[in-house]
């Protein structure tokens, strides 16, 4: 075994308590299929009490800081993850197989970037104010007043555990909301984790709380009457549920769903940046990034050399092995469910006409390994524009590559989808790239380039990938309320 796993236990955080209920569910550890930790299922009693507290403690100590303090509040917490990298890494690693390669360079520090980030995006965010000219109202003063949300679901995905959760929590703290998390059920760990950091670093009890569970339990957070707010991401499936949980009660709701999300390699493009590139957005984290490229359309001049390229890269740059290994870049899906969900498409990939280019399996290693979550990176050619293999969401390190002749049927082409969440092209001819960005359906659109983000920007998606925009001042039309007072000046 080349890993020592100690079981842990992890409890529920609730008004500053470490919770346990005795009603466990393992988590798995994806390179091997052992168990790591058992978390323990909230119930109705638990989501309860973890809204009752969010609740409380949106007054007192959290609800009198002033801006200023809790940003100071948001940035101890980000230095809480620093002070705690390794215990962060340690426990994302063991819930997802994800090599520390990546979790070290992506998952760790963004989460405690996504609390920096908004303690300075909210403190210093002017509000608005209008002084009114016509004749009845000459001189009245229109300002704009933001308070807090209120109670705060955040119901978050397996993919990127503590990036996406902090995502959400960051920028619901700093506008001095509370929340309930529910992580996945996948990878419950660093939800408990940061409860451990938000006692060390004196975040008054009920701000944060987690609850562990499946989609019951969270279910009992989007249909909860003291709930206000429900920000989600995960697949487009579950959002379409929680919209219809949310209607009785009417709750705002921020939805970060799924994708299917274009490539486009033009005949003037980079090709040496295009496949460095696009190597990365179709078979990092092992396929599993909502902005990862599953269809890559290549104009049909420079077909052949894209795909034996990027076949190239696949066999020369993704390393499987253990995480621990600096060398490893590629590991495996989270689970089991997955990786057969992930396998399903490999065969019906084949079944509609498929040319395997490069992998279409799972690997074999001979060892423990073959007791976890593996996946072969893989390139297909020869798939039909429509069809299954290139429409629905994989989310895994697969890629279809689909020949084009111009650029209106391309971009008729990346649009022809119930999707709208990224899209990444490649071309040097400076006119083409600002005609073709806006032309392309997406909330995010990278250009010679992939998952580059300043955090300030918009995020989210159009279509069926989601409704709503989070990031930078974004965010604040969901984190809060705006009141406009409009005070009439006397003569
Ligand atoms: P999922 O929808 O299966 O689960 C997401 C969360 O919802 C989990 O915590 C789950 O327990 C919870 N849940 C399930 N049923 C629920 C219900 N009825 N009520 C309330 N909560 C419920 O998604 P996943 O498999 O964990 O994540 C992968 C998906 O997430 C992919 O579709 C991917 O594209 C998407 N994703 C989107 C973004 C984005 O920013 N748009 C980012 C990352 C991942």
């Amino acid at each position: 075994m080349h890993k020592d796993i100690v079981v842990r236990q992890l409890p529920n955080f609730i008004n500053g308590d470490f919770v346990e209920t005795g009603d466990t569910f393992d988590v798995l550890y994806p390179v091997t299929g052992e168990v790591t930790a058992q978390a323990h299922r909230a119930g109705q009693a638990e989501v309860d009490a973890a809204v009752a507290a969010a609740r409380a403690a949106l007054t007192g100590p959290w609800g009198g800081l002033a801006q200023a303090e809790r940003s100071s509040m948001m940035r101890a917490i980000a230095d809480g993850i620093v002070k705690r990298f390794d215990d962060f890494l340690e426990a994302e690693v063991l819930d997802t197989g994800k090599p520390k390669a990546v979790a070290s360079h992506v998952d760790i520090p963004r989460g405690g970037a996504n609390f920096a980030t908004f303690a300075d995006i909210v403190k210093d965010h002017p509000t608005e104010a209008f002084r009114l000219d016509t004749p009845d109202g000459a001189g009245a003063l229109n300002y704009g007043v933001r308070r807090p949300r209120g109670v705060i679901g955040v119901i978050s995905p397996w993919n990127l555990p503590l990036l996406l959760m902090t995502w959400k929590v960051g920028p619901a703290l700093a506008c001095g909301n509370t929340v309930v998390v529910k992580p996945s059920e996948v990878t419950p760990s660093t939800a408990t984790l940061l409860g451990e950091v938000m006692n060390e670093v004196g975040v008054p009890a009920g701000v944060f709380n987690v609850v562990h569970g499946f989609g019951e339990t969270g279910a009992m957070i989007t249909s909860h009457p003291d709930v206000d707010g429900i920000t989600f991401t995960g697949e487009t499936g579950t959002g379409s549920i929680i919209l219809k949980a949310v209607a009785p009660t009417l709750k705002a709701s921020s939805m970060e769903m799924g994708g299917k999300n274009a490539g486009i390699v033009f005949e003037d493009a980079d090709l040496d940046l295009a496949v460095a590139e696009l190597g990365r957005s179709c078979f990092l984290n092992t396929g599993q990034v909502c902005l990862g490229t599953e269809r890559v359309y290549v104009h049909e001049s420079i077909f052949d050399t894209v795909a034996s390229r990027l076949v190239d890269y696949a066999k020369n740059e993704l390393r499987y092995g253990y995480p621990d290994d600096p060398s490893t870049n590629f590991g495996p899906v989270v689970s089991d469910e997955h990786r057969d969900k992930v396998l399903s498409y490999y065969k019906l990939a084949e079944q509609e006409g498929a040319t395997v280019l490069h992998g279409g399996g799972a690997p074999v290693f001979g060892d423990e390994r073959d007791g976890g979550s593996w996946v072969e990176p893989t390139i297909w050619t020869g798939l039909a524009h429509d069809s299954r293999v290139a429409t629905e969401e994989i989310f895994g390190p697969a890629v279809a590559l689909i020949p084009f002749r111009d650029e209106d049927e391309v971009v008729r082409l990346a649009n022809d989808t119930r999707y709208g969440l990224a899209a990444t092209f490649f071309s040097t001819d400076v006119s083409r790239v600002h005609r073709v960005a806006p032309r392309l359906e997406a909330g995010i659109v990278w250009v010679n380039s992939w998952f580059l983000r300043d955090l300030r920007t918009a995020f989210g998606g159009m279509k069926q990938s989601g409704i709503g925009r989070e990031g930078g001042v974004h965010g604040l039309e969901f984190y809060t309320e705006m009141t406009n007072v409009c005070v009439k000046i006397g003569t």
